[in-house]
């Protein structure tokens, strides 16, 4: 299924030889009242059986959804296997905290992250220079490209071969001109504002996915603008290549440790994006405190460090003030930290079902 349409699927047809002629390239569908009952959602990606087809008018039903290899959150997608995270090199100007907070959001996907660095043709060649090594560094090879000068696209173009690619990254950077220098007929509107009043074709904020020509899909990605982290403290450290590295040559004395100030810590140092990790984390602690205390209020406990290092958890005797959140606000919180894909795609785009 590649975009949910006006109310319909859009799914486009396997290419099993040999194709009638007259077979279109995709059916607008309906679900089956019998995948609601169940609860089975049809998502970006997923592959589904149809049945009814009708050729003629391009209409279908879909009568099973396949079993998925990978479930994404923001933007909801199934069967995604490759994360494109695109930054701009300058215009705007390139903020390692933001690029970090991004990284770190592509690696909580668990999908492989490829990072594409766009318009290099507004940087120096030395600058370029600093900005690929620093980024080996962090622990990533990426593509710098420009659109003006089409061979730097190569390399990136044959690392989406027959892969389903996510494109991600924030507004400005290009992610609509590249997709459409790879994919002409997506027709993505160039330097488009995003937004909840945005009408017409291409400025829904809906995943879509496109064909490339070499074989492969992309994803354009409105969903991925603003990452919220809201993952487990305890993993936020395995979103940083830096300390996946460092752990592999030697390991922390607590197999708990925050990597903040615990002894005996393999991952606390001198390295650059050291203090961005910091700031996540407390950012990402904040939430987890949140989520817990909408889970159960009562049984919020407090993680402290003893000065042997040892790290206990107590219950908070006294909660000063607890403020009760709203039902809404208390499932979105949820969703986001569980990483649940939630009733997203299905309370914003209507229900395309028929018995
Ligand atoms: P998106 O918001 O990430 O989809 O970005 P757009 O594709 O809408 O592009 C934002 C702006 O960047 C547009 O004005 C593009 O013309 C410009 N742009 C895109 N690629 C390049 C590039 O390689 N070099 C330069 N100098 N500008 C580019
Ligand atoms: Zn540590």
């Amino acid at each position: 299924m590649v975009a949910v349409q006006a109310n319909y699927y859009r799914v486009r047809l396997d290419r099993v030889p040999p194709v009638p002629p007259s077979l279109p390239p995709t059916l607008l569908c309906t679900r089956r009242s019998r995948l609601k009952k169940l609860g089975q959602r049809v998502m970006v990606g997923d592959r589904v059986q149809v049945e009814e087809a009708d050729w003629q008018g391009q209409r279908g039903a879909i009568a099973a959804v396949l079993p998925r290899t990978t479930l994404i959150d923001r933007p909801p997608m199934a069967n995604a296997d490759h994360l494109l995270l695109v930054f701009a090199l300058a215009e705007p100007t390139l903020d390692p905290h933001q690029l970090t907070r991004f990284l770190v959001k592509a690696e909580s996907t668990g999908l492989p992250v490829t990072l594409a660095l766009s318009k290099q043709d507004l940087l120096e060649p030395q600058q370029r220079t600093d900005w690929a090594q620093r980024l080996g560094q962090w622990g990533y090879v990426p593509h710098l490209f420009s659109l003006y000068a089409p061979p730097s696209l190569a390399p990136l173009a044959l690392g989406l071969q027959n892969r389903v690619t996510i494109v991600a990254g924030p507004s400005g950077v290009g992610k609509s001109s590249l997709i459409n220098a790879l994919i002409p007929a997506a027709e993505l509107r160039v330097g488009a504002v995003s937004g909840k009043l945005g009408r017409g074709r291409h400025t829904t904020r809906h995943v879509e996915l496109f064909e490339l020509a070499q074989g492969g899909l992309l994803a354009d990605s409105p969903g991925f603008n603003q990452p919220e982290l809201g993952c487990d403290p305890l993993t936020l450290g395995q979103y940083f290549p830096e300390i996946r590295q460092r752990l592999q040559q030697q390991v922390c004395q607590f197999s708990n440790c925050l990597h903040t100030d615990e002894p005996g810590c393999a991952v606390r140092g001198d390295w650059e994006r050291y203090p961005y990790y910091q700031l996540l984390l407390q950012e990402v602690q904040i939430q987890h405190q949140a989520l817990e205390q909408s889970r159960d209020p009562e049984a919020v406990v407090k993680r402290k460090v003893q000065r042997s290092g040892q790290v206990n958890y107590e219950p908070r005797l006294a909660q000063k003030k607890y403020r009760r959140q709203s039902r809404r606000s208390q499932r979105q919180s949820l969703q986001t930290l569980t990483g649940s894909p939630g009733e997203w795609t299905e309370t914003e785009s209507g229900d395309p079902d028929r018995d």
